[in-house]
């Protein structure tokens, strides 16, 4: 009996209803739109068995974002998932919610007034939101003086996201990158100021890099364009990408200035979704001023008989997230998020006086302000390099520990990074640390990985 006929048989139909599913032996449906459905639980369990194979959250050291919130929360996002978020009207309380979240991350920027924000997808609907602002303003200021509008350009460092290149490609500013160096992975004054002239709608600094978790010079930077206001009479606007950041230094560095407290700052972003604690996806745009937004950007709608103003890209989104934000900043409050920031950093340093008790790694950047993550890399090339390790950590043992290179002119340095986040407890390091050796023994008797091995090798530095 062929195995088609033998699932075709009543028989079997009747003993799948009764004992099973039909998707043990069936193949999922993956290309045409179903003819039929199927019932609610071969649906769940359908969907879920694909999802098993997924990468396991806990051993995931590459992304920034969040992989786990506390019950109470879940059941909030849960029970607040029907609730369309930009339907002010209906539900005002949502929307109030997103106000007090905007105020109370104010604040901890030392926004010196009252001021205005956004709730946005993430840091990336948030960069594109702010940036246009700065290009808007640009063309105002320009507009008065009756100067051009045609060239405007940004500056920014090699060690943004790429988020800040696409803003430039779709909203046709010229991007002006200040490229990186090997042993040099951030930017400062010296390296923005040739770039700046009566085009330049901003400059735009990271707290917090994806590729080594350190800041820009943002006080250096903050500085020079003060100097150049007063100078030259160019008030050129700096922008803090502080999408992984923005919630680290104020409880790790709050004495370490980078925000509103610096005159030129005069927007921020962040992702909730990243160190503020809450699950994809959740950013924040936050003005210095209400004067920073450019108005022309806030649209007045007339929606359901209610007068509304929008500054977003997107228009329906969910507003569990929002929610969720809400619950952490009363929940944790500044005594814990500084409680849960400090245990990262701890477990970070571990893993790195472990990783360099190792005598293999040079761990980058240990000694200035960071984000909770080790980035490091072999000291010296031996038979196997980083990739090779990144590809055995994962085949021996799950761990999912990015190797990249560093954005141009820094492309030949190849690391390795490891987020040390909320889930990460001590034990967790110390049998990473222990995999890791594992792994460079195996790949020192086997001098290297094979070539199909590392092709598999999930390379890129998240995000
Ligand atoms: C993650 C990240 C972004 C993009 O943020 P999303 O919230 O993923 O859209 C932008 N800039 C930096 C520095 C980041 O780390």
């Amino acid at each position: 009996m062929s195995t088609a006929s033998q699932n075709d048989s009543p028989q079997y139909e009747a003993d799948a209803a009764l004992f099973g599913n039909r998707f043990a032996t069936a193949e999922v449906p993956s290309r045409e739109f179903p003819a039929s459905g199927m019932t609610a639980v071969d649906a769940m369990r359908l969907v879920a068995e694909d999802l098993a194979l997924e990468g396991d959250p806990a051993r995931n050291l590459a992304t920034f974002v969040t992989t786990w919130m506390e019950p109470e929360a879940q059941r909030l996002i849960a029970a607040n998932l029907h609730r369309n978020f930009i339907d002010h009207a209906e539900y005002p309380r949502t929307a109030e919610i997103e106000q007090r979240c905007i105020r109370m991350l104010a604040d901890l920027f030392h926004a010196p007034g009252s001021t205005t924000g956004a709730r946005t997808q993430g840091s990336s609907e948030a960069i594109m939101l702010g940036a246009l602002s700065l290009k808007w303003n640009w063309r105002t200021r320009r507009g008065a003086e009756g100067a051009a509008t045609t060239n405007p350009n940004l500056v920014f460092g090699g060690d943004v996201h790429v988020v800040w290149e696409k803003f430039c490609r779709y909203f046709d500013v010229e991007p002006r990158i200040v490229p990186l160096a090997p042993g040099k992975y951030t930017i400062g004054p010296d390296d923005v100021e040739p770039h700046i002239d009566e085009n330049t709608i901003g400059v735009a600094a990271v707290l917090g890099t994806t590729f080594t978790g350190h800041k820009d010079d943002i006080v250096g930077i903050n500085d020079l364009l003060v100097r150049i206001k007063q100078e030259r009479g160019l008030d050129v606007p700096l922008h803090v990408d502080g999408a992984s950041g923005g919630f680290v230094w104020p409880f790790l560095y709050p004495d370490s200035p980078w925000d509103f407290r610096l005159e030129q700052v005069r927007s921020i972003n962040v992702s909730g979704h990243k160190f503020g604690l809450v699950y994809p996806g959740i950013g924040w745009l936050i003005f210095r001023e209400t004067a920073d937004l450019a108005p022309d950007l806030v649209f007045e709608e007339n929606y359901l008989g209610k007068t509304d103003a929008t500054f977003t890209l997107n228009f329906s989104t969910g507003s569990a997230m929002v929610i969720a934000q809400y619950y952490n900043l009363v929940r944790y409050g500044r005594a814990g998020y500084a409680y849960i920031m400090r245990n990262m950093q701890q477990n970070a340093r571990v893993l790195g006086d472990k990783l360099e008790a190792m005598g293999r790694f040079e761990v980058i950047g240990r000694d200035e302000e960071q984000l909770p993550l080790v980035a490091f890399r072999l000291a010296e090339r031996g038979s196997f390099d980083e990739f090779d390790i990144a590809w055995q950590l994962s085949a021996e043992r799950g761990w999912m520990v990015p190797a990249y290179t560093l954005p141009p002119n820094a492309q030949d340095v190849t690391i390795m990074r490891a987020l040390v986040k909320e889930t990460m407890s001590r034990e967790h390091v110390d049998t990473l640390a222990r995999d890791i050796e594992e792994a460079c023994t195996t790949l020192s008797r086997k001098g290297g990985a094979h070539e199909s091995e590392r092709r598999k090798v999930v390379t890129g530095p998240g995000h």
